[in-house]
């Protein structure tokens, strides 16, 4: 069973280059699947080097009249576009279930989330202010202005294809900055639809342009932007490898970079911790989006004298999971992505019960219906995990928590801070002296302390270390949109 779509508009099907919608080049096009069939229900362009710098060179030149557009009068455009989005919550939320996977209500609530983003950066766009600085010597005026640096490639993941291209094209905009941009190739389809109402919203043509590109034909695309140095700066969420390899090769040109790559997150429950919140903490963070999200608690660390009532608890509330299509409202876990996906998931599980974890609940593939194709994996908790395991060093991107007994504060930091990435921490504690030693401790963008959902658009999201730079979201969202130029005038006295 599939969903239904009420506004055809909102399929495309094509690229959006200069404000005309069109096929490739080579008019190739590649299938997009429902991860809960396998089923392919639609097909876009598989876009190659002719239709990136096609669409590089529309922005360039609608760069030269966008960043001269009044701050208000662009402002205006992005509050129409989230209004348009939020209107159009039921299509979208749909669209994001049919290629993403996660369950209906987490389809819509992306909508929001995206939308939440737009509206913040509508607002910020008139608040892109300077510095009048005061001068060390007479007959000087000396100024610090914020302009938009260009034009920007955004390259987005999948698994929130709403959300990702949101918080970049939105404080791109808003900056005065034009956008060619490549989505994931599991999720093209609602990265083309925001496309499609902003410019129902007024976007002008040649100001924000995509490409949907396979998996396959993903560098040839991205290497044109990050070759031309007329692309002034990348901004990237996806994994650890591969913004590495856009840091190389845009270093030639020397662009802007934001990275919001992988992480690893700990979640440590101390005995002092509130247990039932601590659980409902990890409900949200863990299994949210299947537990593909890149904020996902990857290692849970337990303390001694309440590991045995937690995990109890968590496995109550984990074996209690309802896996199914988004298309059923019961749902609660989706399909995982892709075939790749659901492997690695069975790879870390199966890798940590032969070097001595116990699976307390689920620990195995599912084929809904028995279903071929499907990719359902059993929310799981593993105990007795340890840091030699590969769900400890790497991410699982599944509903997979594995559970590490602790005994001693000093042990519980170490461990947590023991990984190249630091994107977000979780702890739960009601001892303060001990929350702001954590505070200050674990190496990380994002801490949520007594907390799982920590994401807001007000909030400045992002990585240090392995996870990246550069910061999404809040007043620091729209200034990696921007660089300084000083003015210093002279002669005045
Ligand atoms: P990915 O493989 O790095 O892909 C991300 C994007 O890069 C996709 O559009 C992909 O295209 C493209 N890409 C792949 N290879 C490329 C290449 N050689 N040159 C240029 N572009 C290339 O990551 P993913 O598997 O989609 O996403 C999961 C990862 O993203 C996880 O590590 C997760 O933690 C991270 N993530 C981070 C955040 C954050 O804010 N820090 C948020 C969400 C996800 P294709 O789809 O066609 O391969």
């Amino acid at each position: 069973m599939h969903f239904t779509f009420q506004n055809s508009e909102l399929l495309p099907g094509l690229n959006c280059i200069d404000g005309r919608w069109v096929a490739a080049h080579d008019e190739r096009l590649f299938p997009v699947s429902d991860p809960a069939t396998g089923e392919v229900f639609a097909q876009v362009p598989d876009s190659g080097a002719a239709d990136a710098r096609a669409a590089l060179q529309a922005a360039h030149a609608a760069f030269k009249t966008w960043r001269k557009v009044p701050a208000k009068q662009r402002a205006q455009i992005i509050k129409r576009w989230n209004d348009l989005i939020v209107a159009q919550i039921e299509d979208l939320g749909r669209l994001i279930s049919s290629e993403q996977g996660k369950p209906l209500a987490e389809g819509k609530g992306e909508v929001l989330y995206a939308a939440s983003y737009v509206e913040w950066f509508a607002e910020e766009a008139t608040r892109a202010d300077g510095q009048i600085i005061p001068a060390p010597v007479p007959g000087r005026r000396m100024f610090a202005l914020r302009e938009p640096v260009g034009v920007i490639a955004a390259v987005t993941p999948w698994n929130f294809p709403a959300a990702m291209i949101a918080r970049k094209i939105a404080p791109a905009l808003a900056a005065g900055c034009t956008v060619v941009c490549k989505p994931a190739e599991d999720t093209p389809l609602t990265s083309l639809a925001l496309v499609k109402l902003a410019e129902q919203a007024g976007v002008p043509p040649g100001v924000l342009n995509i490409v949907t590109a396979s998996r396959e034909r993903a560098g040839e695309v991205v290497d044109v932007w990050l070759d031309d140095a007329r692309v002034r700066k990348i901004t990237f969420t996806g994994s650890t490898p591969v913004g590495k390899h856009l840091a190389r090769r845009s270093a030639d040109t020397l662009k802007k970079l934001s990275l919001e790559l992988g992480g690893n997150a700990p979640f440590i429950v101390f005995d002092d911790a509130d247990i039932d919140a601590a659980v409902d903490g990890l409900m949200s963070a863990k299994f949210r989006n299947g537990g593909q999200t890149c904020v996902c608690p990857n290692r849970i660390y337990v303390q001694d004298a309440v590991h045995d009532e937690f995990v109890q608890k968590l496995a109550a509330r984990v074996g209690a999971l309802v896996v199914g299509p988004a298309t059923d409202p019961a749902s609660q876990i989706g399909p995982m992505i892709n075939a790749r996906a659901v492997d690695k998931i069975e790879r870390h599980v199966q890798d940590a019960v032969k070097r001595g974890a116990r699976v307390v609940v689920g620990g195995k593939r599912l084929s809904p219906e028995g279903k071929a194709g499907a990719y359902y994996y059993a929310p799981t908790v593993l105990t007795h995990v340890d840091a030699a395991m590969q769900c400890s060093c790497e991410e699982t991107f599944g509903p997979i928590a594995p559970v590490t007994r602790f005994s001693s504060e000093a042990d519980v930091i170490a461990a947590a801070n023991a990984t190249p990435f630091g994107l977000a921490a979780y702890f739960y504690s009601r001892d303060v002296r001990r929350i702001w030693r954590l505070a200050d401790e674990l190496e990380s963008g994002i801490v949520g302390i007594n907390e799982g959902a920590v994401a807001a658009e007000a909030a400045p999201f992002g990585g240090v270390k392995d996870s990246g730079y550069g910061r999404e979201g809040s007043t620091h969202g729209l200034q990696e949109y921007m660089h300084i130029k000083y003015l210093c005038q002279g002669q005045l006295d």
